[in-house]
């Protein structure tokens, strides 16, 4: 068998690139060794820095919105000095660019989860890639049900540092680079939120324990916790530690003590897991040819280049890799594609040896350079220049985190900056504070510097394409435990109220919608306990029922509560900022839907204003079985990725607003998911479990699934039609229901094409998540 396009690893780098293709149109098959990738092994760290470059390409896949919960904004590192000094130096001078920490579990489950839901991903787990014959462009793949022999027309090799594909190509090439294993490794352990709190560690800073020849690091997790990171000579050496000296656990416990006394006092029990955790080695390797000599294999990620971890750019360069490649392979028809692959090697190569040479330098800088008082220093002067030269002066860190910067050409010109700072420091060593805006000694430098260096081009300078994901720093205390205001994350709820306009009225408007998705948060529990793997007994129904009607019924009031405190003319000052934002983003309804109601029963016709409902298969209930029969055997047609999709599509929603922008933006966002989430709760709604109760508990149960399905179905949606007529219709006139298409659509037209007054309508007060169930004689 030929499969056109093989991706070897279902790592980082290997699905996304999967992802990137298959949004091109491109289908690949993805071979991959482990069983379940997602979960961690001793050779990977828990957590991973998260910086622009790879930030762009999870935007591209669509991913950062279902990754937000587990990401942790990074505003600076802070410093911990062995006598309990403590030093912040911000990523950014403005305060506002962060790196973010992102559990690495987390990543590879929505990775997987995105690429398991494609169509165009033929995703093989547990398969292990044996051989790898280049010239007959043939593999040999090993599983539990043993052997098999694909062909291939393009092979990526994104299996990692130990790459097969890299060593078939080495050896084809005959040059191969060596792997070199730093003289330093590393361990990890986790330290606990209470941990935390005990050391005052603030949440959303990259923590750094320098000790000249080694270093400790801790990188904050989205539960609380952080993930710890010592890196330690093997071998000790005179007066140096080494993991070799630490055979015993007394040796560790000695070692924490002197080294790192806040930690030996606070979290004692790192000692022991220290001494259990095994210490791992850094490998790097940049390989010499990234291609075979037909163009027909290629390496990318650490397969190409493993570098060390002290930039935290090694999964970013990989997910860039993605980026760039899958953009060359787009636009390149099939028989060019072998072009387009040397293409991309040539052209990244300088990039991926400029990246692994800064990595390894910045490891001086971590464990010795920011404990230098120079460095504060440095870092003031560096903040005064960037001021005075916002178009030309960004330090190198900066243009290595927070921008796309090729990073052969940003190392250049770091260098060349970093050549005349030194420079102006050795004459005035002084000047460290006012060089840049002091007329008499700053101005040379400032002037050396405007003169060496072209301006940045625009695109670097400019600020992240989406909007920082940011956690605000919970108030920290060095007590045992939280306060009430801290077990509430009160400064985090407070705090997440970011309005967009200066309009007074918009935090109202922001903090009510916030209380309303608070509140189906809590349906969704009340409605996951009815709807779990194990049917609950009738019984438990109405009481969970009604917990999750009282819910809805406080969130229908909620809409009264916005009417009054945004009033109209303040709701369009703000409104167009918000573009292409609308309740139809509102992802947790569309789950409660599919927690609830069939899918055929979702396809509503009367809604959407047309007859045609979609074409369903009709042998499957995900899609359209006749409403409460349950005659029909689901076990032969257990809901696929494609009917799952055909579901989500044919949603009167779905079917309403076709063609808008925040459709397509929907789509792009949750649409996998939410057809992954449809194929699960496909046997598992409320409305199908209950075709299978018997006539006695579908007569107890009835009453609450029709108090339910009124208050959803009529009083909430009646609440939010009143709401958004009030805002957006002609107060005069408001619009005609099923209004023609497009001219004599709403008056006031919603964001982002969306032809509300399709969607929202009286008619869909008609629908019913349960239409079977008798509510007259039930209530
Ligand atoms: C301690 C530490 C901290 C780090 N911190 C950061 C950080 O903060 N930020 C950052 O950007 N990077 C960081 N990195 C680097 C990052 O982990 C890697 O660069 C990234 O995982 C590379 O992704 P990849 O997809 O290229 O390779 P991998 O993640 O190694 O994936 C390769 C995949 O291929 C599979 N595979 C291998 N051989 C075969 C075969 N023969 N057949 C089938 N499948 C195969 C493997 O099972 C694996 O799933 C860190 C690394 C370390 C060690």
């Amino acid at each position: 068998m030929t499969h056109s396009m093989v991706i070897v690893g279902a790592g980082i780098g290997g699905l996304a690139l999967a992802l990137l293709l298959a949004r091109a149109g491109r289908s690949s098959q993805v071979i991959e060794a482990r069983h379940d990738p997602s979960l961690g092994d001793s050779r990977r760290s828990i957590n991973l820095a998260l910086s622009e470059r790879g930030r762009r390409t999870l935007d591209e896949i669509g991913l950062t919105p279902r990754l937000a919960p587990h990401l942790i904004a990074m505003y600076g590192r802070t410093r911990h000095d062995v006598n309990g000094g403590v030093a912040r130096f911000a990523y950014d001078l403005a305060g506002a660019r962060a790196l973010h920490s992102l559990r690495r579990d987390a990543l590879m489950t929505q990775l997987l989860d995105a690429a398991r839901d494609n169509p165009r991903i033929d995703l093989r787990l547990g398969e292990t890639v044996a051989t790898v014959d280049l010239d007959a462009r043939r593999l040999v793949c090993r599983s539990r049900s043993g052997r098999r022999t694909l062909g291939y027309d393009l092979l990526i090799g994104a299996d990692g540092a130990g790459s097969r594909v890299g060593a078939a190509i080495d050896d084809q090439r005959g040059e191969p680079a060596p792997r070199q294993a730093l003289d330093h490794g590393y361990k990890e352990v986790t330290l606990s939120a209470r941990d935390a709190w005990r050391l005052g560690l603030e949440l959303n800073a990259l923590h750094v324990w320098p000790r000249e020849d080694y270093m400790a690091i801790a990188l904050p997790c989205s539960d609380g916790q952080f993930a710890a990171t010592l890196f330690l000579p093997h071998r000790a050496r005179a007066g140096v530690p080494g993991f070799d000296a630490l055979a015993r656990r007394s040796d560790t416990e000695a070692f924490l003590a002197t080294a790192f006394p806040d930690i030996a006092r606070e979290a004692p029990h790192v000692a022991a897991e220290l001494h259990e955790a095994p210490a791992a080695p850094i490998l790097c390797r940049l390989a010499r040819h990234w291609t075979d000599r037909a163009g027909h294999a290629l390496v990318i990620g650490d397969a190409a280049h493993a570098m060390a971890p002290f930039l935290g750019q090694g999964m970013n360069c990989a997910l860039e890799d993605c980026r760039l490649l899958a953009a060359l392979l787009a636009d390149a028809a099939p028989a060019d594609a072998p072009a387009a692959l040397a293409r991309f090697a040539i052209d990244r190569r300088p990039d991926a040896a400029a990246i692994c040479r800064l990595s390894a330098d910045n490891y001086g800088e971590m464990r010795r350079g920011i404990a230098a008082p120079a460095f504060a220093r440095r870092r003031a002067l560096e903040g005064r220049l960037q001021t005075a030269l916002p178009d030309r002066f960004v330090p190198r860190y900066a243009m290595i985190a927070f921008t796309t910067l090729p990073y052969a050409s940003l190392a250049d010109r770091a260098d060349r900056q970093e050549a005349l700072i030194d420079d102006h420091l050795a004459r005035h060593p002084d000047d460290a504070h006012g060089a840049a805006d002091d007329g008499t000694t700053g101005a040379p430098l400032t002037r050396a510097l405007h003169d060496a260096l072209a301006p940045l081009p625009p695109a670097a300078l400019a600020p992240p394409a989406a909007a920082p994901i940011t956690n605000q720093p919970p108030t920290l205390s060095r007590a045992a435990g939280p306060s009430y205001t801290d077990y509430l994350a009160l400064d985090t709820i407070l705090a997440a109220q970011r309005p967009l306009t200066d309009e007074p009225t918009e935090v109202a408007f922001i903090t009510l919608h916030q209380a309303i998705e608070m509140m189906f948060a809590l349906v969704i529990r009340e409605l996951a306990l009815l709807t779990g793997p194990t049917p609950p007994p009738a019984h438990r129904w109405p009481d969970r029922l009604d917990n999750a009607t009282a819910l809805f019924q406080v969130s229908t009031r909620h809409f009264g509560l916005i009417k009054r405190l945004v009033p109209r003319p303040a709701f369009h000052r703000f409104r167009d900022a918000l573009t292409p934002a609308s309740g139809l983003q509102s992802l947790q309804f569309r789950q409660i839907e599919f927690m609830c109601a069939k899918a055929c029963d979702l396809a509503a016709p009367s809604v959407v204003g047309d007859a045609t409902k979609p074409a369903l298969d009709p042998t499957n209930h995900l899609t359209g079985a006749p409403n409460g029969d349950p005659t029909g055997d689901p076990a032969g047609n257990r809901a696929t990725g494609a009917t799952a999709h055909a579901a989500v599509r044919g949603c009167y929603w779905h079917r309403a607003t076709q063609g808008s922008d925040t459709l397509a933006a929907f789509d792009t966002q949750h649409g996998p998911m939410l057809a992954a989430f449809a194929a699960r709760y496909a046997e598992r709604n409320l409305s199908w479990r209950y075709d299978r109760l018997d006539p006695a508990e579908r007569r107890h149960v009835a009453g609450a699934l029709g108090r339910f399905d009124r208050q959803v179905n009529q009083a909430w949606r009646k609440a939010h039609l009143a709401l958004v007529r009030a805002f957006l219709s002609d107060p005069a006139s408001g619009p005609a229901p099923h209004a023609p298409r497009p001219d004599a659509g709403s008056p006031v037209p919603s964001t982002a094409g969306l032809d509300w007054d399709r969607y929202l309508t009286e008619h869909a007060q008609g629908l019913r998540f349960f239409p079977q169930v008798p509510y007259a004689t039930a209530a």
